[in-house]
């Protein structure tokens, strides 16, 4: 890609995160933004303390929480548990809406690089749960190596 085009698509993506943090009533802020954009640069879920690292001082640990609670409160980011047992977050499909996520997908978890990968064209089966239970949320995960720790 040429340097002017990619200038522009950066453009673009900015005019996208605003969009996206008005859309949700949030205000528009360089923390918030940088979230969005490292994030979306990424191909895996990230976590807490990666991003943190990625945002460096500008952003201190108690705004970040801030940020990752109220995108997944408002539909943004789903949360995904790595093999640690760690949170990862992962951008939501335009389907998501506040307090309803939609993101009923498997998850592709490295055992080797611990990547967390969506899965998003394979979907997770219907779960049906004994009388009188009430069912909030099912998480799949697929254990292997990714395609890069597989070459
Ligand atoms: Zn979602
Ligand atoms: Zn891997
Ligand atoms: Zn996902």
């Amino acid at each position: 890609m040429k340097e002017d085009q990619k200038g522009l698509v950066e453009a673009n993506d900015l005019v996208r995160f605003k969009n996206l943090l008005r859309e949700n009533k949030l205000k528009v802020t360089q923390p918030r933004l940088r979230v969005l954009e490292i994030i979306s640069a990424k191909d895996s879920a990230i976590s807490q303390p990666e991003l943190e690292k990625l945002l460096g001082k500008e952003t201190d640990r108690v705004t970040l929480y801030r940020i990752l609670a109220s995108f997944e409160e408002k539909g943004i980011l789903h949360k995904v548990f790595d093999l640690h047992g760690t949170a990862t977050y992962a951008t939501c499909s335009h389907n998501c809406s506040e307090h309803k996520h939609e993101d009923q997908h498997i998850h592709f978890i490295c055992s080797s690089c611990n990547s967390v990968i969506c899965l998003e064209e394979i979907s997770i089966p219907n779960i049906r749960v004994p009388k009188n239970f009430a069912l909030q949320s099912v998480a799949v995960n697929a254990v292997g190596l990714c395609d890069k720790c597989q070459s």
